[in-house]
């Protein structure tokens, strides 16, 4: 039998709320998005997802329209990569990220005539398997920043989830994509939460929102007060409330065991912004080919949030929004999970939600003094774990300790680094410790 509404409610409000204060610096949440024209190339990486990459389906010198597969994958978790413009392929190549990553690319040269492709039509859907089969020709994917399919996390067994978590908590500085796609497309985003509960048998849906985001919620709360299945979820401005587990515990007072998925207790997660995309398709047909980015920092003349074509590479980006010349910093992101990008002829990706430029007066990296045993990183990390000793045991490469401290549970929020007072690089050891957990967890099943 699913929980009451009220039942969540009450649960939710005896829960101890997690995370920290930290400054919003939303400077460019009211205003607009605006459009960026067609850039002179859109480069289409064949990973922009979690799952297996892409392979090109198109070749060189091929004339593409927009909505056009360009990349597809026959593995169960990829998502498929189409092109956002009409023009010709000029090439098929590699390319090579800051952190070593590389992958094969799509190069297309817009002609400006914007021609859509004849297989954009609105997808004919009657059950929830229809609803998978569509989306997995839709290419959207966790758009908060995960990538993760959208179409893959659907395809579970739906018998023991009574709720449909829709994330709009947006708690990074400085971003209000999810904030934009709440104020100016609240409809798509209920109709995709009305069609998913509709064919899911789900019953309910709550739409989560931090408080520092009122105009929202009241917008929200007004267009969803004819389905009462559907409400929103106020919760206070702390980071990283957006954070899966996060955001599970206090909203429903749920806990995620070790190695487990939300649907094990109950509940599926989606970002705003993907679901607003899942209405949108399922009105238009028309697959996911563009993005809104808020464009900040002191670097550039003109913040905004902008929309843009997938693949428009950063460079015109930050041409376009006036950066100034040599940005001392540029983070694709927020400036608490976001990664800092020193090549910037790479594109844009569709999971990507911000681009941020400092110069001069940007963040400098502190120097790192001997830990003082505050325990602050402790006290403050939202999923309780202990990070000066994944730190510790991860410099020490022992892995056993890794496993006995939970480093993989961690959502590499960045709180522990940002409160640390000597700025020992706790979170870049949490990722490390994380993967090197994986790895070694991998070689462990080979050898079984
Ligand atoms: S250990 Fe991970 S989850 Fe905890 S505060 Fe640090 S980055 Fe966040
Ligand atoms: S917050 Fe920094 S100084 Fe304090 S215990 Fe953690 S690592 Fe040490």
């Amino acid at each position: 039998m699913g929980r009451s509404l009220g039942s969540v409610f009450k649960r939710a409000h005896a829960v101890e709320l997690r995370g920290i204060h930290i400054p919003h610096n939303k400077a460019t949440a009211e205003q607009p998005t605006t459009q960026m024209p067609l850039p002179s190339k859109i480069v289409l990486p064949m990973r922009q997802h979690v799952g297996a990459p892409c392979v090109p389906q198109v070749k060189r010198r091929q004339q593409v329209e927009v909505g056009q597969l360009v990349g597809h994958s026959d593995a169960h978790m990829s998502a498929d990569i189409f092109s956002p413009v009409s023009g010709i392929v000029r090439e098929i190549r590699q390319i090579h990220y800051s952190d070593g990553r590389s992958d094969e690319a799509v190069v297309i040269e817009p002609d400006g005539e914007q021609l859509v492709h004849q297989s954009v039509a609105p997808p004919q859907v009657s059950d929830f398997a229809g609803l998978i089969e569509a989306l997995s020709h839709s290419g959207i994917v966790g758009l908060g920043g995960g990538g993760f399919p959208a179409h893959v996390k659907m395809d579970t067994d739906l018998s023991g989830i009574d709720t449909w978590l829709v994330n709009g908590a947006e708690c990074e500085p400085y971003l209000s994509t999810d904030y934009r796609e709440m104020m100016e497309h609240p409809d798509t985003i209920l109709e995709g939460i009305k069609t998913c509960l509709d064919l899911s048998g789900i019953k309910r849906s709550l739409i989560c929102i931090e408080d520092n985001k009122p105009r929202a919620i009241e917008l929200l709360r007004t267009m969803s007060a004819d389905d009462p299945r559907i409400d929103v979820f106020e919760l206070p401005a702390r980071y990283p409330q957006g954070a899966s587990r996060v955001i599970l515990r206090n909203v429903m007072g749920l806990s995620v065991p070790r190695g487990g998925h939300l649907t094990d207790v109950g509940a599926l997660l989606y970002n705003v912004t993907t679901m607003s995309e899942i209405g949108r398709y399922l009105r238009t047909g028309m697959p996911l080919i563009k993005r809104r980015l808020t464009v900040m920092g002191d670097a550039i003349a003109r913040p905004q949030n902008l929309e843009v074509y997938i693949g428009t590479p950063i460079s015109e980006i930050l041409e376009y929004c006036g950066c100034a010349p040599g940005p001392r910093k540029v983070i694709i992101g927020g400036p608490m999970m976001g990664t800092t990008q020193v090549e910037l002829d790479v594109p844009i990706v569709r999971q990507n939600c911000g681009l941020l430029a400092f110069g001069v007066n940007g963040p400098v990296v502190p120097p790192v003094s001997a830990c003082i045993k505050c325990s602050r990183c402790i006290d403050n990390c939202p999923i309780r774990l202990s990070p000066i000793d994944i730190h510790k045991a991860y410099t020490a490469r022992d892995v056993k300790a890794l496993d006995r401290l939970m480093a993989d549970l961690c959502v590499e929020c960045g709180t522990c680094s940002y409160v640390c007072p000597s700025k020992q690089p706790l979170v870049q050891s949490t990722h490390l410790a994380r993967a090197l957990l994986r790895s070694e967890q991998r070689k462990a099943k080979g050898r079984r």
